[in-house]
């Protein structure tokens, strides 16, 4: 696996793909080490996701480091990545006692009737790039805590990442094998997938690779979670604070290059304030420092792959053949490595990339809307459902928009986020299943049901 830094362009790195013989080792060693930690005291695991948080705190400056040399994250949004990190396993330390308390059921008198949370074995985590670090502690610290033991199989061109998460759990004390980076082609999935070792799945990506996966695990009777692609609305109300909505909603789209899920992807602005936001909301795009991504003051570094980038700006001129306005950006910089700016798009015809596809990037669409009905419409009017933010002064009016808005969350005068506190998914195209929270945590541990007469 080669390792080209996007900021560059130069290739920085390799490392040798795993083989059969390496796959089959590991898969052996998974079974091992479950056989042994679902059995070990809760209090034990939990000891050492604690334990796993102090050395991500410990190494956060070399493991943000190798975020930024691998996928071009400017270095501050890497260093609060490995943050992140250590705050959800610390959450799960803390509350995985009470998420996984067995729950107690009406039976008749001199019976007992209880659901106890079990393990179910190696789970395979497939996992995307961009969030190189969060995505995979999302999945690993509540399901390796619930004695489940993690496979990972993350994306090829951040396999220093895939490695420094491993040595995480290895020096954090974890048995091996609870937790293991396996380096392997997408094509190889499908074997590991179908092995009888392996119980569950998890990925998260896009849709095509969901679907591929989501086929594999349902001929083989397994549970999968998946969490896919967004296309976010961003309503602004005409009651909204709308210099505040234009300065988050950029935020919202441009933070780790526009390359989030949960990134506002479509702004759907009322028309009586449509002309402040969209000027706000230009001027702010227009302000952000991007350049080198080791950089302390960087916001805003290169895309992940030249790759990405040449489909981003396919996207934009495709948008802008078809009718769309380009407000400001759209060409990507004249500078070495895979810069693209901060770009806004109006007047945008319904059905032109922009409008219909993920764009994952920094580039905006924003549109008009007469009313609240239409906002609705507009919002719901995709294949996605992942989140959606709402701009309103009025809280009560923002929650009954929440409830009409078709996604795995709502956020009313805030951007969407991951918190390990609350679930996180999916519905439509976007995926199924949930992470994070107790509801996350339950996800792939088999809910047994015990009744004594
Ligand atoms: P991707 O191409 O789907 O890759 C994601 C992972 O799946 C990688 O490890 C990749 O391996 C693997 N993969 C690709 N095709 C596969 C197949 N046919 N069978 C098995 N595994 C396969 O996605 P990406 O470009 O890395 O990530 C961007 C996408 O992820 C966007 O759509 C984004 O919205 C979505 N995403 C969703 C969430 C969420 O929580 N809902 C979070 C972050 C990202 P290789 O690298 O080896 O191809």
């Amino acid at each position: 696996m080669e390792v080209t830094n996007p900021a560059t362009g130069e290739r920085v790195d390799s490392y040798e793909e795993d083989g059969e013989d390496d796959v089959e080792a590991a898969l052996e060693t998974a079974v091992e080490t479950f056989d042994s930690w679902r059995d070990r005291p809760l209090q034990e695991r939990t000891d050492l996701l604690a334990s796993a948080a102090e050395v991500l705190r410990e190494n956060k400056q070399r493991y943000a480091e190798t975020m930024t040399e691998e996928m071009g994250k400017p270095i501050t949004q890497a260093k609060s990545e490995v943050e992140k990190c250590a705050w959800v396993c610390e959450h799960y330390s803390e509350h995985a006692s009470e998420y996984l308390a067995e729950k107690g059921h009406p039976s008749p008198a001199g019976s007992t009737a209880k659901t106890v949370y079990e393990p179910l074995g190696p789970v395979l985590a497939v996992m995307p790039w961009n969030f190189p670090f969060w995505q995979v502690f999302r999945f690993a610290a509540p399901y390796v805590t619930a004695g489940n033991v993690g496979l990972l199989k993350h994306a090829s061109n951040v396999p220093g990442c895939s490695e420094a998460i491993e040595e995480v759990f290895r020096e954090a004390g974890y048995p091996e094998g609870a937790f293991q980076s396996l380096l392997v082609s997408s094509d190889q999935v499908e074997g590991v997938l179908e092995d009888d070792r392996v119980k569950a799945a998890t990925l998260t990506g896009s849709g095509p690779a969901g679907r591929s996966v989501a086929a594999t695990a349902g001929e083989n009777l397994k549970k999968t979670v998946l969490e896919l692609g967004g296309s976010d609305p961003y309503v602004v109300l005409d009651d909204a604070d709308v210099e505040e909505a234009a300065e988050t909603g950029a935020w919202a789209r441009v933070q780790n290059g526009g390359q989030s899920c949960i990134a506002a992807k479509r702004f759907i602005v009322h028309t009586d304030v449509y002309d402040e936001f969209e000027e706000k909301f230009v001027e702010q795009m227009e302000s952000y420092t991007i350049g080198d991504p080791t950089d302390e003051d960087t916001e805003i570094g290169p895309q992940a792959r030249e790759s990405l980038l040449e489909d981003l700006h396919e996207q934009v001129e495709d948008s802008v053949d078809a009718g769309a306005d380009l407000l400001t950006g759209g060409e990507p910089l004249d500078r070495e490595g895979a810069y693209y700016p901060p770009t806004v798009l109006a007047n945008v015809p319904e059905g032109c990339p922009v409008d219909s596809e993920e764009v994952f990037g920094p580039a905006a669409p924003v549109y008009e809307v007469e009313d609240e009905e239409e906002a609705i419409r507009k919002a719901n009017d995709t294949e996605f459902g992942l989140g959606a933010s709402v701009w309103t002064e009025d809280r009560e009016r923002g929650e009954r928009l929440a409830g009409r808005i078709d996604a795995g969350c709502v956020y009313v005068n805030q951007l969407v986020k991951s918190d390990p506190r609350v679930p996180f998914g999916g519905i439509k195209e976007s995926g199924y299943g949930r992470e994070l929270s107790g509801a996350g945590m339950r996800e792939f541990v088999n809910r047994k049901t015990v009744w004594v007469e």
